[in-house]
């Protein structure tokens, strides 16, 4: 069923406590730990508790949560002293684009500068 915790979803696992993170933030729809291989000196990652593919499936399933993160994403942001220098909410969505956790998920990115385009 859409939503449902996927047995062989890694950010299942880290919703569930099966996987070891380092949890920054919580709400009752969200989570947000540190990424593993940090590109930044912030980088969170935030994901749905629920099981969604990627952000517009999500968003299409339940845009309130969808909402949610990026809410928690701001709210991360402001944790991590980032409001005011800015910070970058990407969500990278199929493998062509960089997706390789086939769980919706926002990278928070911030401490340095983020030039744009990213590349
Ligand atoms: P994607 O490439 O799918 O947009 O992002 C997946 C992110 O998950 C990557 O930045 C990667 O470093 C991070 N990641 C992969 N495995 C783990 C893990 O076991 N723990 C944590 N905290 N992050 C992970
Ligand atoms: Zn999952």
């Amino acid at each position: 069923m859409a939503g449902e915790p996927q047995a062989d979803c890694l950010f299942c696992k880290i919703v569930a406590g099966d996987v070891p993170a380092t949890l920054v933030h919580e709400t009752e729809t969200t989570v947000a730990f540190r990424d593993i291989n940090p590109q930044a000196p912030t980088h969170v990652l935030v994901i749905p508790r629920a099981h969604y593919a990627d952000a517009a499936a999500l968003a299409g399933a339940d845009p309130a949560v969808a909402a949610d993160i990026v809410r928690a994403a701001g709210l991360v942001a402001e944790q991590e002293g980032a409001t005011d220098s800015g910070y970058r909410i990407v969500f990278n969505t199929g493998a062509g684009a960089g997706q390789t956790v086939f769980h919706a998920h926002a990278h928070v990115l911030a401490g340095r500068g983020l030039n744009w385009p990213p590349g």
